[in-house]
Parts: C-alpha cells; structure tokens; sequence
C-alpha cells in the first residue's frame, strides 16, 4: 500500500484513521483519488478536502459505528462507500464485542478493495451476467465464497479463536486479510478463467478442476497434502484441488504485490537493478521477475527482523519455481485486464458496458 500523508500538515496517517495525530484534522479516505485526505469544515456546516482541488464529502454512514474512513462525494445520495456497500449481512451489532470484530473485518476488506481498484479490476459490477462481490458477515459460518457472496465467519475476527484454528489446521499463517484474498480468488476465477480461453493454460499449470471438489477435499482432510507437496505448491491446502489452488496462489499474488508496495513507497528497496530515480510500482509491473527479484530479498531481511523481534516469520512460506509459475500466469492475467480497463476508462468508458476485454465466453 502507498504512504500516506496529512494534507493538512504533512505528518504520516495510517488508512484506518480518522483524525491526524499531530494537527488534529479529521481524516478520511477519498476512494476516487485512493488517497487519504484531511477536512475542514465550511463555512455553511459540510466537510471539504484541504489540498489541490479541494472536494466538498461526507464520510459514509458506517462511520457513526466506528468501522469506515471512507468519504463520498456531496451529492452522492447513498448513505455507504464503495466499500461498505458491498456488505450483504453485517454483524448482529447488540451482541459485546460484534463492533470490534466488524472493525477488523472492514479493515481487512477495505484493504482489499483498495488493491483491486489499485489493480482496475471489476468487484461491484455485473461481469457476463455474473454478479459483483458481496460479503456476508456471520457468526457460526463456513468462511467461503459462491457466485460473488464472500461469507466470513466471525470467529475469524476474533484474535484467538483464528490462532486455535491455525494450530488445528497447522498453518503457518492465518489472517482475516488472508482469508479475503483467497476467497477473492475464487470469484476472479469464475470472471478470469471459468469458460475463457485461458482455461487451457490454467489446467496445464494447476490441473483440471473438473474432478469431483467435494471428493478432493475429503480426501485432502482425511490424509493432508501429498509428502512432496512443497514442491509444487505455494501451501500445503493449495494441494488440495486446483480451485484451492488457484485461490491460494491468487492470495499470495496479492499479499506480495501489497507488501513491496509498501516497502517501496517506504523507501525499502533490496533489489539489485533498484533504481532510485522511479518508485517500483508492482500495481502495475509489467515484468513478473522484476516483482520476485524485490519480493525474494524483502522476505528474507522481514523475516530475519521478525526473528530478531522473536516474532513469527513475516512470511512463513518458500515459493517453489512451480508455484511462481502459475503465480506469474495470474499475473498476467491481472495486468491485461486491469490495464485495459484502465485504458476504457480513461477514454471516457464509465462502466455500462458489462463484458471484460478479451475476455468473452466462448
Ligand atoms: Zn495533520
Ligand atoms: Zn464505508
Ligand atoms: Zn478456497
């Protein structure tokens, strides 16, 4: 993620935050500008930007329960953000403790809203008939995701019930952010792969999703991954079926192009070829090596730091060749479609044409 600033006083600002801690202002974050953005009030009682092109906003409705920072635009009607409108069932909020669980889960899904409108990818529009994101919150159920509707269970928000079930489970790693990456994977297969040509490929690399998804899983939780399942995969649940893998290698193709993106914007550069003169963007890299030659060095220097700290790895995984492969292959299909998204959209498309370029069943 970038860096952000007070554009009232300069200081650093985090994306969650709501005031700046040195000057005071309140904060918000324009989704438009993907930007964090300091306010004055006006002189008739509305909020405005302070900075180039100051914008008259309001922040979304969820804010008055302490879980949004995202701001709209005067005018805009509706009383939710982008974000927040996505949300189908949000947490029983009479329950203790629900406010705080809906906090984590907004953070961890704002974050990744963020990166796909950093990345130009559709999640709040029909694509071919096929319905945008939608998260339903609830307690007591399977975390998961079917035909758009990610579903998480609200134990996950909940620090030590996830670190009992990552022991159970015996991952290395186990995050609400996690979670919604990979169940993100699942609903960008259905628009990026299912029924494309570029099914082919991905059978090639991941192998064919057609065998029976219930059966695999069955048989992944009765006898665990294959013994030789580091070779191939980039987690042991990845060798489950290629649907998981899929998901699981979508996940990580997320967590390093934020994680360089915010070493970059920190000034945090080990690669070789690092030149200082252009800021890396891996939102936007076209050539997947140079992404792995800067993710390879940051992981090792991260996780020795955490080592020093007595902390957990930073990044508890080894990438085999196999799996950066298959993670170059979602790479390439993230880059065309959100650069040609892009491209549409700066050309003056604004949305109504429901159908991805290139991308066209057949
Ligand atoms: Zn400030
Ligand atoms: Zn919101
Ligand atoms: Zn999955």
């Amino acid at each position: 993620m970038q860096k952000f600033n007070c554009s009232n006083c300069g200081h650093i600002v985090y994306f969650q935050n709501v005031h700046c801690v040195r000057c005071g202002s309140p904060l918000g974050f324009l989704p438009e500008r993907l930007t964090m953005s300091a306010l004055q009030p006006t002189p008739d009682n509305e909020l405005e930007t302070i900075g180039e092109q100051p914008l008259r906003v309001h922040y979304c409705s969820n804010s008055q329960h302490g879980v949004c920072n995202w701001l709209m635009r005067r005018g805009d009607l509706s009383g939710l953000c982008r974000a927040c409108d996505l949300n189908r069932t949000i947490p029983n909020l009479s329950d203790n403790g629900s406010t705080a669980a809906w906090a984590a889960l907004e953070d961890a899904k704002k974050r990744l809203i963020y990166a796909l409108m950093r990345l130009s990818l559709p999640f709040d529009e029909e694509i071919d008939g096929k319905p945008g994101l939608k998260f339903d919150f609830v307690s007591g159920a399977m975390t998961g995701h079917a035909d758009g509707l990610i579903t998480v269970n609200l134990a996950e928000a909940d620090a030590v019930e996830r670190e009992r079930a990552r022991q159970l489970f015996a991952e290395p790693y186990r995050s609400l952010l996690g979670h919604l990456r990979h169940e993100s994977g699942h609903y960008y297969w259905t628009i990026l792969v299912d029924r494309t040509p570029h099914i082919d490929k991905f059978r090639r690399l991941f192998g064919d999703e057609r065998i029976d998804y219930e059966c695999a899983l069955s048989q992944y939780r009765a006898a665990g991954p294959p013994t030789d399942w580091q070779s191939s995969y980039v987690s042991a649940y990845a060798s489950s079926h290629p649907w998981e893998d899929w998901a699981e290698t979508w996940a990580h193709y997320l967590h390093i192009i934020d994680a360089v993106d915010t070493a970059e914007a920190n000034g945090i550069t080990l690669a070789n070829d690092q030149d200082s003169a252009n800021r890396f963007d891996s939102y936007s890299a076209e050539a997947f090596d140079a992404l792995i030659e800067r993710w390879v060095p940051l992981t090792l220097a991260l996780n020795s730091l955490s080592r020093s700290m007595g902390h957990q790895d930073f990044y508890p995984f080894v990438n085999p060749s196999a799996a950066l492969e298959k993670m170059a292959f979602v790479h390439g299909l993230v880059q065309a479609v959100g650069k040609e998204r892009a491209v549409r959209r700066a050309s003056g498309w604004h949305g109504e044409q429901k159908v991805l370029p290139n991308l066209s069943n057949h």
